[in-house]
């Protein structure tokens, strides 16, 4: 038996091992087994290579708990190691990277701090979070001199043990002593769903203990007529080795996808839209599926979150960095060796290898939105309104999403058909270019709200957008940016009139003074810090007063809403447009009126009719037009 102190270069790093951040103590286990994985695929490399020749046998890494003697195992059949690679590996090697890692965290927020631990690093060691006593029993698959299977054992103490000893099988097992502290691993549920969580796509089959299952027994039914079963045991194999994302996407078919996603998120029962195979392999390694939700709960969007793996092993499902902000609230799995893991989120950001994956799948993303938007335009507009947020966000915050989503966007009219930018730039030109050659785009954030004034728009022959999504304040900001000489306007934000200008304007039948006396007699009745009264001479069939809010201020009021910018903009007080339409048959009569009282109910009259077509008449002021147009009607 050999005895030895590992080197300690710092200080010993036991003790901060074993305090390490409490939370993630649970990563040990993805840890030990990805080390079974790995020795157990270089041994099939060997074999591919023709350097290994044996007969390779059941390669099924086993996990075991048990709570008696409170140890866990994990047993692999993988190249295993002799004595000098014990020492090397384990002593030396994994010793000193685990030393680096915890260097590394010395100084570091705790936020930091586990940004950094929940992806690789610590490695073997990590094992001492969780345990008095380590055992590692290990035979090389290598034959002759130095074959002797061999026993590692450390008490957590710089002080190590090695020993040989008699092991049949190739492989190793890693015994855990598991400390008091840290008894509910202890816990076969809990074992269960960290091997779950980290384990279900390993590409080498993994089992923990046995299942119960029942089998048909051939021929058999019971008095019902049903088919008997039989309960058996069998081994409980917790992972699938061969997940499609794998696969070629050649192999796949539609059900297959949708059965994948099952796989990866069993608790969710929307199907998603569709989907979007990642194979890479230059210039980076990137492989992966990318689902998009149908979303129907704004609250519960970041539920199902994009997992990021690294070779089959589960690393993380927080993808900041690595997918773009907008993309981040699709479903689905990333897999690929070329991320960096153990890195700081700020450094990721700024490694090139990670904005290229980036804008790889970014690029992917806008690709097969083309692709279906071409090949099926009637099933993508049935999509759009669950697609709308992704690409609107893309848009707004990703200049070269904009240039590719530009050719699929879609926008509806109130009529309920859709257009691209350019078919829509087409369809309007005509109506809504005004007198200084820009094309206005008429919208609506709220078509029931705002009927009176979308019939209005339509009867001049002009067309109206739906834009009443939560981003739709901001997209029609970025629109407005990018496209030529155009607006929006939202159908309330003037008369129709004024928002298309045209060159003629109409005489007005009502000359200086009478509209001075007009504009008394509103002012009389008005709250002057909450409406600007104006006469226009609009068409005798345009309404005779109505209420508009104008463009500029009441946007600047969403955004603020939104968040962000401007947070002041939201406490300004609302202040609206009073127009009086100069032409229409009942101002002039109310002009006319000789009897002041009479003017005055008239005056009221009309008020309360453009705030009620403006949601705006409640309380109070509601009961005195009901009672008021009562009397009217007597
Ligand atoms: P890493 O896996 O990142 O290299 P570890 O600290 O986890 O670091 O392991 C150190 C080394 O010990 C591994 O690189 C490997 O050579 C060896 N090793 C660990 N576990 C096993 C195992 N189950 N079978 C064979 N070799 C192993």
């Amino acid at each position: 038996m050999e005895k030895g102190t590992i080197q300690v270069k710092t200080e010993n790093i036991f003790p901060i091992i074993k305090k390490f951040l409490y939370s993630d103590h649970e990563i040990f286990l993805r840890e030990l087994i990805s080390n079974a994985v790995d020795a157990t695929q270089k041994l099939r490399t060997l074999v591919s290579l023709g350097k290994y020749k044996e007969e390779l046998g059941d390669l099924t890494i086993e996990v075991e708990m048990d709570k008696k003697a409170r140890t866990i195992t994990v047993k692999d059949r993988g190249i295993g190691m002799t004595a000098e690679e014990v020492d090397r590996y384990i002593n030396q090697i994994a010793f000193s990277s685990a030393e680096d890692f915890l260097k590394k965290f010395k100084g570091k927020s705790a936020d930091e701090a586990r940004s950094l631990i929940g992806h690789f690093g610590l490695g073997f060691y990590s094992t001492f979070m969780v345990s008095d006593k380590v055992e590692i029993l290990t035979k090389t698959y290598k034959k002759g001199g130095s074959s002797k299977a061999v026993k590692w054992e450390c008490d957590g103490s710089p002080e190590y043990t090695l020993d040989f000893v008699d092991k049949e099988d190739r492989g190793t097992i890693v015994t855990l002593h598991i400390s008091k502290d840290s008894e509910d691993f202890l816990d076969e549920y809990r074992i269960l769903d960290l091997l779950k969580k980290y384990c279900k796509f390993l590409p080498v089959p993994i089992r923990f203990g046995n299942e119960k299952t029942y089998e048909p027994i051939e021929g058999e039914k019971d008095e019902h007529g049903h088919q008997k079963s039989l309960e058996v045991e069998k081994p409980r194999i917790v992972n699938n080795i061969n997940p499609a994302w794998r696969r070629k996407p050649a192999e796949l078919r539609e059900e297959d996808y949708l059965a994948f996603y099952r796989e990866l998120y069993p608790a969710s029962f929307e199907e998603p839209l569709f989907n979007i195979h990642l194979n890479v392999d230059y210039p980076f390694n990137l492989t992966g599926i990318l689902y998009f939700p149908k979303i129907t709960n704004y609250l519960d969007v970041r539920k199902d979150k994009i997992q990021l793996y690294c070779n089959q092993v589960y690393v993380t499902d927080s993808v900041e960095g690595i997918v773009p902000d907008f993309l981040a609230l699709l479903h689905g799995v990333i897999d690929s060796p070329d991320i960096p893991l153990n890195v700081s989120r700020s450094y990721l950001q700024s490694d090139s290898s990670v904005k290229k994956i980036s804008s790889h799948i970014t690029k992917k993303v806008s690709d097969r939105l083309e692709e279906i938007f071409k090949n099926n335009r009637e099933d993508f507009e049935k999509k759009w309104e669950d697609i709308k947020l992704f690409i609107e966000y893309g848009m707004i915050s990703d200049e070269k999403f904009y240039e590719r989503a530009r050719t699929f966007t879609l926008l509806k009219n109130t009529e309920g058909r859709y257009f691209t930018l350019e078919e829509y730039a087409v369809h309007i030109k005509d109506a809504q270019t005004d007198k200084d050659k820009k094309l206005v785009y008429l919208y609506s954030s709220n078509t029931k709200e705002q009927h009176g004034y979308i019939e209005n728009a339509r009867q001049r022959g002009y067309d109206v957008l739906v834009m009443d999504g939560p981003l739709d304040p901001h997209f029609i900001n970025s629109l407005e940016m990018k496209l030529e000489n155009s607006h929006f306007a939202r159908v309330d934000a003037d008369v129709i009139d004024k928002l298309i200008k045209k060159e003629e304007e109409m005489p007005s039948k009502l000359n200086e003074k009478e509209k001075e006396t007009l504009k008394a007699i509103f002012e009389k009745i008005m709250e002057k810090d909450r409406f600007t009264i104006t006469l226009e001479s609009l068409s005798e069939k345009d309404p005779p007063v109505s209420i508009t809010q104008p463009e500029f201020m009441r946007r600047m009021k969403d955004m603020s809403k939104l968040g962000g910018i401007m947070p002041f903009m939201h406490d300004m007080p609302e202040h609206y447009n009073f127009v009086v339409n100069t032409n229409h048959p009942v101002v002039t009569k109310l002009t006319g009126i000789s009897e002041e009282e009479e003017q005055n109910r008239m005056a009221k009259q009309l008020k309360d009719l453009a705030l009620l077509s403006q949601q705006m008449l409640t309380g109070e002021d509601l009961t005195n037009f009901v009672r008021r147009s009562v009397e009217i009607l007597l």
